[in-house]
């Protein structure tokens, strides 16, 4: 960590160099010294050190300054160090301003130049205060800063995406936290607008994309080369898999994940089935564990990295990148999952980040602390979403189509939810409207049947109402079923026959699609079983097959 700063200010060049020297012979091994010439340089400086997040533990201002005076320095540095200690240096015939300062500004001392030798007449005093202050000092929180308003959607996005890829950050609200409106005017920017990321270092991004953030804190998103054994599209538990699988048997690997590894498994509080985690383990603990696995093992990670396209120019697949580049390969793994359905209500958008949430319990379950919630769906995701934000919540309510928790959700999570007292079921309910102005307030049910909607006051509603693939990026390329899941191996034959333009004399592999090379695993294949276990099968054994089609070229 960084040293605490002590910034000092004087007008006169040669006070200013020995009142340097001084403090630093003196303080230098455990403070950073700043020393400026003017009151407003001095602003500047401070204003730079709290974007970076360092500690300022004194201001030492000379009283008579041109254009701005110690008195006033002072004030507005309080301002944004309040708990920095404050140090007037005076002439004599000051004292009564510095006496004044003591009540206005809450000065800490004065001293009377000169102030020679500092032994006596300087150090004991600084010491004096520097120990207070030291006492009284929390270390700051080093990483990303996301200052917003509670609603911003956007906002709500970076903290998922922030989140979801274990990269530590602190939100501050702007109308309640003091610290956000400081921050947002050392950046000069108006804090009720886009939301503001100041980084570790001190710079700041206004309303970034992930992009934008992924590149400031150097993740990787454009491939090292321009050819590869296997690509795999996604990251989530089947394309993890395939990752650390053909890596660590010498295929030259890439995944190319658009949001955060993990997928969908990255967004659960609490996987119980998972083989070999008898406590359970968290969707981001899993994520992590198999990106490290896989980036040690040598397979290569972009992320966030989109895959808009692809094209066959025999035998090589070439993908296009959201970023206009593009990277071929021998075989391409689809596995890019499912995403959750939206609410097709009127002001579903509008209120989307604003009370209305699509799987982000685990990020924002802590801000509804002592509120009423709801959750929508009854599969086991919106099982695991409701006792987690039981947790924090008052009071939660499970919106539920079927007529039982049973006929959807896995057993051992539908005794979790009957044995916490803050959950309450309702089933045979179908939310039919969305209340509220600038945030959710309460959403409209209808029991099945009929009746008049009953209005049910809740301040957020996650929406767990099932999920479509994500294969629009494959043109039509591949052959998909009637919900749009890609076909493999048996599943294209019809009546006996090979998929047509199957050019190949043998059948196609069992994870293979109509397009030799072209694998599928995981949630986005059709007839997968839809489990983290499943899926990482799925991802292992899809690189099998990429040896035999490798071994034919
Ligand atoms: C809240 C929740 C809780 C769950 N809990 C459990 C549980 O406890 N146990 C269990 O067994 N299962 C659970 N599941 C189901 C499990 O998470 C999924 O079955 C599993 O994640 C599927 O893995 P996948 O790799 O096939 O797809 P996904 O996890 O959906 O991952 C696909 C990835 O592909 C990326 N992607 C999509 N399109 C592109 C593109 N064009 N370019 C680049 N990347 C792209 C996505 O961003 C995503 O990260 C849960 C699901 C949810 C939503």
């Amino acid at each position: 960590m960084e040293h605490p700063v002590i910034v000092a200010i004087d007008d006169d060049q040669q006070v200013l160099r020995a009142v340097e020297r001084d403090l630093r012979g003196r303080f230098g091994s455990s403070y950073r010294i700043v020393a400026a010439e003017s009151g407003t340089t001095a602003l500047d400086v401070v204003r730079r050190l709290k974007l970076r997040g360092s500690a300022v533990a004194l201001f030492l201002a000379d009283q008579r300054m041109p254009g701005m005076s110690g008195v006033e320095f002072l004030a507005a540095a309080r301002e944004i160090y309040p708990d920095a200690k404050r140090v007037l240096l005076t002439a004599y015939a000051d004292t009564e301003v510095a006496i004044t300062a003591i009540n206005t500004i809450q000065l800490d001392h004065y001293l009377l130049k000169p102030w020679d030798p500092p032994e006596d007449k300087l150090f004991p005093v600084l010491e004096d205060v520097l120990g207070d202050w030291q006492a009284g000092f929390l270390p700051a929180f080093e990483g990303i800063r996301v200052i917003s308003h509670r609603w911003s959607a956007r906002a709500h996005e970076i903290k998922d995406y922030l989140a979801r890829n274990q990269i530590p950050y602190r939100w501050l609200d702007v109308e309640t936290d003091a610290e956000a409106s400081v921050l947002a005017a050392s950046a000069g920017v108006d804090p009720a607008g886009e939301p503001l990321v100041v980084f570790g270092d001190g710079t700041h991004l206004v309303g970034p994309t992930n992009a934008d953030i992924a590149a400031r804190v150097g993740m990787r998103t454009h491939a090292a080369l321009p050819f590869y054994d296997l690509v795999i599209v996604g990251g989530g538990p089947s394309g993890l898999a395939a990752a650390v699988y053909g890596a660590s048997e010498g295929l030259k690997t890439l995944m190319i994940e658009r949001e955060a590894p993990g997928g969908q498994a990255g967004t659960t509080s609490r996987i119980d089935n998972y083989l070999g985690f008898p406590a359970g383990l968290s969707g981001a603990d899993l994520a992590r564990r198999a990106v490290a696995q896989a980036s040690r093992l040598g397979a290569e990670v972009l992320t966030p990295q989109e895959v808009v396209g692809v094209t066959v120019e025999d035998p090589y697949k070439v993908v296009r990148l959201a970023d206009g580049s593009q990277v071929s390969c021998h075989a391409l793994l689809v596995a890019t999952g499912v995403e959750y359905r939206k609410l097709d209500l009127p002001d579903a958008g509008r209120l989307t980040g604003s009370g209305i949430y699509y799987g982000g319990a685990t990020t924002e379950a802590s801000f509804y602390r002592g509120e009423r919630v709801a959750v929508q769906g009854g599969g086991n995701s919106a099982g695991q979403a409701a006792v987690y934000l039981a947790r924090f919540a008052e009071h939660v309510t499970v919106l539920v189509r079927a007529d039982s928790l049973a006929s959807g959700m896995s057993a051992y999570l539908v005794d979790q939810i009957e044995a916490t007292a803050n959950i309450t079921v309702r089933v045979n309910v179908s939310v039919v409207a969305l209340r509220g102005g600038e945030t959710l307030e309460a959403v409209d049910v209808t029991e099945k049947g009929g009746g008049s909607p009953e209005n049910l006051p809740v301040a957020a509603m996650f929406v767990f109402i099932g999920q479509a693939p994500r294969t629009d990026w494959l043109g039509d390329l591949v052959q998909r079923d009637d919900a749009g899941f890609v076909l493999t191996g048996p599943d294209l034959a019809r009546a006996g026959e090979r998929p047509s333009g199957w050019p190949l004399p043998r059948e196609p592999f069992l994870l293979e699609t109509n397009v030799p090379g072209i694998f599928c695993a995981g949630d986005v294949r059709s007839n997968s079983v839809k489990r983290i276990a499943s899926s990482v099968g799925e991802g292992a054994m899809a690189v099998r097959f990429v040896h035999q089609h490798l071994a034919d070229l």
